[in-house]
């Protein structure tokens, strides 16, 4: 699988190999179009401090969610 922003770049479209695939959108990301966050599973009974859960976005689902938390 190819980075689907890579390949759909208006001005210089590349093939770039995937390393990973958007959590939300399923997309194939490059390591430059990768976002690594992470997010606290629900229902964990554990106290703090408990490991949190990674997330891989690309960066339309990265800046999407980062505006609904208010964080944009
Ligand atoms: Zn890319
Ligand atoms: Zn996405």
């Amino acid at each position: 699988m190819n980075c689907y922003d890579c390949a759909t770049n208006a001005l210089q479209p590349v093939q770039a190999v995937a390393v990973a695939s958007c959590a939300r959108c399923g997309a194939g990301m490059c390591r430059t179009h990768l976002h690594v966050t992470s997010e606290s599973v629900p229902g964990v009974p554990n106290p703090p401090p408990r490991p949190e859960a990674r997330r891989l976005t690309c960066d339309v689902c990265f800046a999407a969610e980062r505006a609904a938390a208010g964080l944009a």
